[in-house]
């Protein structure tokens, strides 16, 4: 199983992604976590990074591919992966797709997690609550809900055009998200079967 969640923040991706890598056995690649990871191994990528993500900005297109590649390979040879998180701009998603090639793989299909901006700034302000990110602060959740739209919402068409996007209602609960994205890729051939 090959997988990405393309989704705006608080809708559920490390969520899902946590129940789908469990559910197909296969391993949760989250961007956003791996990237703390680096951030707070204070090497000078780490630095930007950390600068990066308290702004809500995206960390640089390089030194996420740098960070991920070698985990989505060694991944891959374990049998797949869910990515979380990655890829969220145009040229991360075709260096994915070159990775791939060279790779000689495909992705079974991208789902689309959506619900309206309001209940995500909610979810996102309730975590910030319970001791959340300190990226989860009312300004930087705009801006970040705004990178989404402007920078990450086009890979919806990509994959669209690509044939492997799956859109799912992330507005209800987890497990209804979760039984739906599973329904939704039995429907696929390779995986379906039918
Ligand atoms: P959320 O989706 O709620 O913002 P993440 O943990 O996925 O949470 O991402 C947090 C931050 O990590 C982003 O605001 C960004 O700074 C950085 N980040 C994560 N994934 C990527 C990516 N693929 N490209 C660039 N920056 C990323």
């Amino acid at each position: 199983m090959r997988l990405l969640l393309l989704a705006p923040p608080g809708a559920g991706k490390g969520t899902q992604g946590e129940r789908l890598a469990a559910r197909f056995g296969v391993r949760h690649i989250a961007a956003g976590d791996l990237l703390r990871a680096e951030a707070r191994a204070g090497t000078p990528a780490g630095r930007e990074i950390a600068a990066c993500q308290e702004r809500g900005d995206l960390v640089p297109d390089q030194i996420v591919l740098d960070v991920l590649t070698p985990v989505v390979v060694s991944a891959v040879a374990e049998g797949g992966y869910i990515l979380d998180g990655f890829p969220r701009t145009l040229p991360q998603a075709t260096a994915a797709a070159e990775l791939a090639g060279r790779l000689g793989l495909t992705l079974d299909a991208a789902v689309y997690l959506y619900a309206p901006e309001p209940v995500l700034t909610q979810r996102l302000l309730g975590r910030a609550g319970q001791g959340g990110r300190n990226d989860d602060t009312a300004d930087v959740i705009r801006h970040r809900l705004q990178v989404f739209t402007e920078t990450t919402r086009p890979l919806v068409s990509y994959y669209q055009n690509r044939g492997i996007l799956l859109a799912v209602d992330a507005d209800q609960p987890p497990e209804s998200v979760t039984a739906d994205i599973e329904a939704r890729l039995c429907g696929l051939p390779v995986i379906g079967g039918g």
